[in-house]
């Protein structure tokens, strides 16, 4: 046996430069930092404003094939590769992460600081609470949805005049509608600003919502893994007067929160993207907005530090920026427009800026074009694709993999022992996840993220059928052992293909009816011969083609474990008809959100949790077991 240090062991083992120090180094300025004890510190957005007319540097998508449980490296590649750009060949740059969800941290998965030598440091501040984004998010979503019941309750349970009464109250003996309200008033086509003057009609117009609850989108969420919120009962006590109703609540990094976070591109914009946010119909079945219960406000302000990018370092010093964390299969999976963009300026003309999308490419990258690139404008120079030997091996008819204790026993069986012919035919999969990128017109060079369990000759075959199949190059990386050191040639073949010439297109025109733009995704990135509507689906795509919200984007929430919606069916699967059981949309982010099969919006926690290896040591206040 060979044992290897573990990722907090390795992060733990280096000693962060003081994070001031760091913000010196890459040109800012001390009024734009503001400093969250020694290693992490939140950047101003003005810093956009003075490097506007800087050229952008080089913008870098590491996407990856259908992953095992465990992940194939795609964090660890995207580090590993800024740290051979940065450290290794004096080239400026810049790694743009997702901030973890603690679902997955105390789940099955771990954190998501990379690992071994390619890792986000401090591991335990980048896994945990950070700078206090997600609980941001989950207080500003949670806001919205009290005031949801809230209203329902108190608009039901009072006369017109005593609602108008209680929301426009006397101040000083003087009624007066708040700026909000003076919005609403405007939107309905009142023209009067003195409360006295208002008709009985207009009176109950303004006053009453009229929320049909059984229209309700808007669910709660906490950054758990609590199966047992998927379904709810709200409103039992005596004090809610019968308003009971069966609600749910979803992982706080699939809210439209956390999306509009990482969709924003100012406070302005953000701002806007709340209040638009669509939680309901009212009786008549027009939508009701968070601006219509008078919340956009109150949320801006709970978001008003989140949306400011953290900044911390890789083990080799190179700087990171870790801003939101949108899960890759129900919500759109990559990090924000605004820290890429800071990036981008500040690495410079020749620099490179390397961002991640969660899962395979069919997942996280095609929504990083279609979704993140439409909101940014941002194109993208190159796509670097990871692939691992045992993730082949598995879809080449090795062990599907079901959880962390028989992928220990198939580790030993299947994945250390060499088998090219199970390498060969997994690369299925490795092929049509390039043929996929290249959709979008993009070069792609294939990161072999290399394990010491790997032979040589399973590397070279790796290598040479990712070439085969058109990929620009292909390059075995060994940086989870060696730091950047293990990544210069993956930087190098980057650099070369950087200088390609790019085609980038996206895959559909937002013109086309939904049911056509979630056909094209369906048949072109996941291989499916059809589409098939649930009757729930279809009435909701025409609730919001009617509602006039048939131009956006389309952000699938599909199983990542299989091209298909079956996370059995491993390699390339044919001949399924993707069913679409439910379609919702999150207007102020920006997407129409179709759920394919059974995807749950709460993931669930298994028999053993990695929570049984987490501890703190009480004296030396050392946090343990965290990967
Ligand atoms: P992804 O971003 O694709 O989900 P990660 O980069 O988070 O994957 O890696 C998943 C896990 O696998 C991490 O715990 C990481 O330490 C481990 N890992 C990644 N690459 C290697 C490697 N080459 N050898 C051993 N472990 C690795």
């Amino acid at each position: 046996f060979v044992f290897f240090s573990s990722d907090i062991e390795i992060s733990r083992a280096q000693s962060p430069k003081a994070v001031d120090v760091l913000a010196k180094e890459i040109g800012l300025l001390t009024d734009e930092v503001e400093i969250y004890g020694q290693t992490k510190a939140k950047v101003r957005l003005s810093l956009l404003e003075r490097l506007k007319d800087q050229p952008d540097g080089k913008y870098v998508l590491v996407a990856g094939i259908t992953p095992t449980p465990l992940g194939e490296g795609k964090s660890t590649v995207t580090i590993g590769l800024v740290q051979a750009l940065t450290a290794h060949l004096n080239i400026n740059s810049f790694a743009c992460l997702r901030q973890p969800s603690q679902g997955p941290t105390f789940g099955v998965k771990g954190g998501a600081a990379g690992g071994g030598y390619a890792q986000v440091i401090p591991m335990e501040e980048f896994n945990l609470h950070l700078t206090g984004d997600i609980h941001a998010i989950t207080a500003a979503n949670n806001l919205l949805a009290a005031a949801i019941d809230a209203r329902i309750l108190h608009e039901n349970t009072q006369s017109d005049k005593a609602l108008y009464n209680r929301l426009v109250p006397v101040v000083n003996g003087v009624r007066g509608f708040s700026a909000i309200q003076l919005a609403r008033l405007r939107r309905l086509g009142i023209s009067k600003t003195d409360p006295g003057t208002l008709t009985e009609e207009e009176i109950n117009k303004f006053a009453r919502l009229d929320i049909d609850p059984s229209t309700i989108t808007w669910q709660r969420v906490v950054d758990t893994n609590d199966r047992f919120l998927r379904k709810i009962t709200v409103g039992q006590a005596n004090t809610e007067k019968g308003f009971v109703r069966q609600a749910q609540f979803d992982i706080a990094v699939a809210s439209e929160i956390m999306a509009i976070l990482a969709l924003t591109t100012s406070l302005q914009d953000m701002k806007e993207r709340l209040g638009k946010m669509v939680v309901a119909n009212d009786k008549k079945g027009e939508p009701i907005t968070a601006e219509d219960l008078g919340v956009t406000g109150a949320l801006a302000v709970l978001m008003k530090d989140a949306i400011k990018p953290t900044l911390m370092q890789t083990l080799e010093g190179t700087p990171v920026f870790v801003h939101a964390g949108p899960f890759a299969n129900i919500a759109h999976g990559n990090s924000s427009v605004l820290a890429d963009k800071i990036a981008l300026k500040l690495v410079g003309e020749k620099g490179f800026v390397v961002t991640e999308a969660g899962f395979g490419a069919d997942i996280g990258m095609e929504k990083f074009f279609n979704i993140k690139c439409r909101a940014s404008g941002l194109v993208p120079s190159v796509v670097v694709l990871v692939a691992t030997v045992r993730a082949l091996k598995m879809h080449g008819g090795g062990p599907n993999v079901k959880d962390l204790m028989y992928l220990t026993i198939s580790i030993n069986f299947y994945l250390i022992a060499q088998n090219l012919q199970l390498v060969a035919d997994g690369c299925c999969n490795l092929q049509k996840q390039i043929q996929i990128t290249q959709l979008f017109g993009v070069p792609v060079v294939v990161a072999l993220n290399v394990f010491k369990t790997d032979s040589p000759a399973e590397i070279d075959l790796v290598c040479k059928i990712a070439k085969q199949s058109g990929a620009f190059d292909a390059v075995p990386c060994n940086h989870w052992s060696a730091g950047g050191r293990g990544a210069v040639k993956l930087a190098q073949a980057v650099e070369r293909a950087a200088n390609q010439k790019n085609n980038f297109k996206y895959l559909y025109s937002l013109e086309l009816p939904i049911v056509e733009k979630i056909r094209i995704i369906a048949q072109k990135v996941y291989g499916a011969q059809d589409i098939e509507l649930s009757p729930t689906a279809q009435s909701q795509v025409d609730r919001y083609t009617r509602q006039g919200f048939g131009n956006l984007p389309i952000c699938m929430a599909k199983t990542h474990l299989s091209l298909s919606h079956q996370p059995e069916r491993k390699g390339v699967p044919t001949g399924f008809i993707l069913p679409i059981s439910d379609v919702r949309a999150s207007i102020g982010a920006g997407f129409i959100y179709p759920l394919v099969g059974t995807m749950s919006t709460m993931p669930g926690l298994p028999t053993r949790p990695c929570f049984y290896d987490i501890d703190l040591d009480p004296i030396t206040e050392q946090v343990k077991g965290l990967f």
